[in-house]
């Protein structure tokens, strides 16, 4: 399976790295050597100093696709979860600066959280979901999926003309403001709506 990310898909988190807000979505990959193993705490990377936490909606492929048509995009998944797209911010900084790939810096080991999913049909409107990250107990990122610049089904329809979905692949759809450093003994825990998605220690 592959994991596809969109960057830059919340306004006011676009403001907060001061970065262009871009004409279509920003695209990126993470293996799935990403994904963080369950039950295990995310141990920071030694080539950071400063990782940060991206809380997103995560949404999962039931359905082999390409070139999918936005208005039957929704047939293309049944489940949406919550997940941390970890990143070397600094290292991140350093690769952008240079114009060069963001890889090392977004899908080392463990960079890919992947929480729990719920079923499609539970929500009324995918379009107004709320989900939240807390660090130790407090709100840190809070939004709703209503702010996305460009929601589900579009990113499927743009995704889709790159890459063949498959079944089992998970598209990170982008994180709001409140990005911060991660630190040893830091318990990060997601929610969408009030159930809760994961609970991450950070070693
Ligand atoms: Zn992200």
């Amino acid at each position: 399976m592959k994991i596809i990310c969109i960057g830059r898909n919340y306004t006011d988190h676009i403001a907060e790295l001061d970065s262009a807000r871009p004409e279509s979505p920003v695209v990126f990959m993470k293996p799935d050597s990403a994904i963080l193993l369950k039950k295990h705490p995310f141990v920071i990377p030694d080539f950071s100093n400063d990782v940060h936490h991206e809380v997103e909606v995560l949404v999962k492929i039931s359905k082999l696709g390409k070139h999918i048509d936005k208005k039957f995009a929704h047939k293309y998944y049944d489940e949406i979860g919550l997940g941390i797209d970890f990143t070397a911010r600094d290292l991140q900084t350093e690769l952008k600066a240079k114009g060069l790939p963001w890889e090392k810096a977004k899908s080392f080991d463990g960079a890919a959280v992947l929480g729990n999913f719920i079923p499609k049909n539970e929500f009324i409107d995918l379009k107004n979901i709320n989900f939240r990250l807390e660090n130790n107990g407090e709100v840190v990122q809070q939004a709703n999926t209503e702010l996305m610049l460009w929601d589900i089904d579009t990113l499927i329809e743009y995704v889709s003309k790159y890459f063949t979905l498959k079944i089992g692949d998970i598209i990170f759809t982008g994180t709001p403001k409140g990005v911060a450093r991660v630190k040893a003994d830091d318990v990060l825990q997601g929610y969408i709506e009030d159930k809760e998605m994961f609970s991450i220690k950070i070693k």
